[in-house]
This record gives C-alpha cells, structure tokens and sequence, in this order.
C-alpha cells in the first residue's frame, strides 16, 4: 500500500469513526463530490470537504516530509519541506470566465529541485508573507502530476504552505546576492537588487511580430546610484503598484546596456516585492544635482528643494490615445492618434502646471502623468470622474488647498517654454514630512 492510500484510508476511517457514518456511505459522499468538481478534485482534497462539511478534524500531519527525489507522478497527499530557490513572475489568467492567478517556484532539498505552482490565494498569501528566495516552506498535503513532461507539484485543496517552521541547513542556498546599484554591469543574469522607487513612468504597449506586449518603466535607487528598470508584459500589473518611495526588492532580473547606463529588466523569470523583510534603507541618491531656482540652465536635469507658490490655471487634462498613450488631435467629431488612426473613445493624461519659489527665485513646473498624480495625490480615475463632475476650476481650488505652500523636493528637467522663457518639467517630488 503507498503511503497516500494508506493517509486515504485513514481519513475516511477518521470521518467514519467521528460522524457515526457507515465507510461505504462516506466513500459514496467522497466520489460524489470528486465527480461535482469534474475530476479537478483529487481523493484526499474531497474525502478533506467531507470532513470539513461533516465537522470532523483531519490532522493530516504525519510528521514526516517526503524528500523532492521521492515524487513522483501521481504521489497524492504528502508533505515536503524544501528552500525555495526562485520566483516566477505571478500571471492571471481567465477561464470559463473567471479570473485566476498563479505563480511558479522552484524549490529544493538535498535530494532535488521540482517546480512549484501555487495558485489563487495562495499566491496572494506569498506576497502577504513576503516569501523570497532562500527562504524554507513546509508544503503540507501536495500532490505531484506531469507538465511539459516534467514533475510539478501542487497543494491539494486543504493543503497549504507554513514559512520558515523548520530549518534545514543541509539544503542547497540560491546562488545570488543582493547587488547594490552600483555594482550592476551589462550580461548579469537573475539578479537580485533592493532600493527605493525614485520615479514611475507610464504604462506602454507595443506590437512585435505581430503579437501584442507592454512595458513599463521605473526608477530605483539606493545609496549607491539610480538604475533604470523596465517590466514587461505579465510583471506590469505588479509594476503598477509602484509609487515613489517605496522599498522594494526585485529577483530575478538581467541587465543590459541602455542610453543612459545599465538597466534592469524585469522579465517572466523576475519579481518585485514590496517592502521586503529584513532590509533597510535611510538615504537615496537622487541622481540629480541640487540647484538653487536662480541658477537653473536650459538643458539640465536638477533638483530643486523649494515650496509650491501657486496653482497655474489650465484644464488640468488632454487627450491621449487609451492604446499608446500618445496625445490625440481633435478633427471635427472625432479623434485621432499619429500612430493608431481613429480613436473612440480618448483616455486622459493629467497636466498641472504649478510656480515652485525656493529663497532665490521662482519658476513655472509642469507635471504630468504619473507626477501630477503624486502632486494632487489624486489617481487618474478619479480626476476623469471629477473633471466631469466639477470642471477644472472649482478642482484647482480643491488643489490649492492641499498643495499651496508645501515645501517639496522636486526632480526636473529646465526647458524653454512657449513665451521662450525657462519652465521646469518634473521627474518626481516628494513632499517634505
Ligand atoms: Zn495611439
């Protein structure tokens, strides 16, 4: 008898000897409820409902762990203690209409390494818990099948993984280092870096050989440098969460050269985690000199510590293409975008134009996008609903409430403006505490 029919027979005989039900009449409640969920549904995760349904306590806890070169197809119903050795981007997915999530490890123990999918709230309780490389889980009641021929396990429904409960110091440790910014050369593969979000840049798409992809860019930092980040395709969802100044750490990630240094990007192998266990950071190198307002040259890219003077009247909106971003020109009726033809329906892009004065000048700054999000601290959604409602007036006075005389570091570029005199155009700002 293998061990999972043997914790099988012991189940039922728990539920039978606790429910004052015959063996032959939980076997048919087991097999009922197997087929209800069309086969999705393994013997020991229905004969757990049953018990759950019939109040009875099943303590699948045998205390021992099945080593990882032990599996095999099949292999229902056992527990693994293993380190976990990388993160898979998380990936949602949609079937019969309803929307799922799933992550992939690899883990390991002395005896080998197997893939790991979790799913659902699993995968929530991963990030809740801020699971990372390197750390060991306690995998109870698994059950291991077949997938591009090979072995991946899985919890059964009642399974669930427990962090960090025991230690095993035999097993193998993943082989990367935290890498300060600094550190980060062309051609590193599955690296792992940890810094604060300097900045966030809007989401992208694109088109390549006919298949559609997206992207998104961001700024991390640490007391070290500023490395640019891009994450692509299934990771943007995560990436969106970014703000400024959050710690964050990325796993799994390659660099390679870009325009302006290396740069770190972010593919199906890597992850971000927010505010991750363990790590520290007081300063941040901005990457821009400080200026004072006066001294500010066309061209430059500085940061300004300085106070909002004033809110700049304007719509505090234009139009953009929802699909590249891209601002739309208003012909007739209709809209158009340069590069995707006949818009329906235009998305926005917040502009607020505001005068920073620091103690020798003041001058007009622009913020767009992500920026004036963070100025107004107001999402995008909300200001298309409220420009709706209220009009760009009436919300300039709500914003100067809230803004007007905050002293704020600002990161910007100095351009020409319209009437040829010098403007910023804001990279970030964060407001003093
Ligand atoms: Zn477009």
């Amino acid at each position: 008898m293998s061990p999972s029919t043997q914790s099988i027979e012991s189940a039922v005989g728990k539920i039978v000897e606790a429910s004052s039900k015959s063996r032959e009449e939980v076997q048919r409640m087991i097999d009922e409820k197997k087929s209800r969920f069309s086969g999705l549904l393994t013997e020991s995760g229905a004969a757990f409902m049953i018990a759950k349904e019939l109040g009875v306590n099943l303590d699948f806890d045998s205390g021992t762990e099945t080593k990882v070169a032990g599996l095999k197809e099949g292999t229902d119903n056992v527990d693994v203690l293993a380190r976990v050795m990388h993160v898979f981007s998380p990936k949602s997915f949609e079937k019969n209409g309803k929307k799922g999530l799933l992550c992939n490890l690899l883990v390991a123990d002395d005896s080998g390494e197997v893939r790991l999918t979790l799913w659902h709230h699993d995968v929530a309780k991963l990030w809740e818990q801020k699971v990372e490389r390197g750390d060991i889980l306690l995998l109870k009641n698994c059950s291991v099948s077949t997938y591009n021929e090979k072995k991946q396990l899985s919890l059964n429904y009642g399974g669930q993984f427990i962090l960090n409960k025991k230690k095993n110091a035999a097993f193998p440790e993943p082989n990367t280092a935290v890498l300060k910014v600094k550190e980060l050369k062309a051609g590193i593969d599955n690296a792992d870096v940890f810094g604060k979000i300097a900045r966030v840049f809007d989401e992208r798409s694109f088109e390549r050989e006919g298949r559609n992809g997206k992207l998104l860019s961001f700024e991390l930092a640490d007391e070290t440098a500023v490395a640019r980040c891009t994450a692509w395709n299934d990771l943007v969802e995560e990436a969106k969460k970014l703000r400024q100044g959050m710690l964050v750490k990325i796993e799994g990630a390659y660099t390679k050269d870009g325009l302006r240094g290396v740069e770190l990007q972010l593919g199906w192998q890597a992850r971000i985690l927010q505010n991750p266990r363990g790590f520290e950071l007081d300063t941040v190198v901005s990457g821009a000199e400080r200026k004072e307002i006066a001294k500010l040259e066309e061209g430059e890219t500085i940061e300004v510590k300085a106070k909002i003077k004033e809110i700049l009247p304007g719509k505090l909106h234009y139009l953009v293409c929802p699909n590249c971003s891209k601002k739309v020109e208003q012909i007739g009726e209709g809209y158009v975008c340069e590069q995707c033809g006949e818009v329906e329906e235009p998305n926005i892009n917040l502009i607020v134009a505001v005068e920073l004065q620091d103690k020798s000048g003041s001058m007009r700054c622009v913020f767009f996008g992500k920026q004036a999000e963070t100025l107004i601290e107001k999402s995008r959604e909300e200001m298309k609903k409220e420009l709706e409602e209220k009009g760009p007036d009436a919300l300039i006075e709500e914003i100067k409430e809230k803004v007007v005389g905050r002293e704020a570091t600002v990161e910007a570029r100095v351009k020409k403006g319209l009437g040829g005199e010098k403007e910023l155009v804001a990279r970030s700002i964060q407001f003093k505490q």
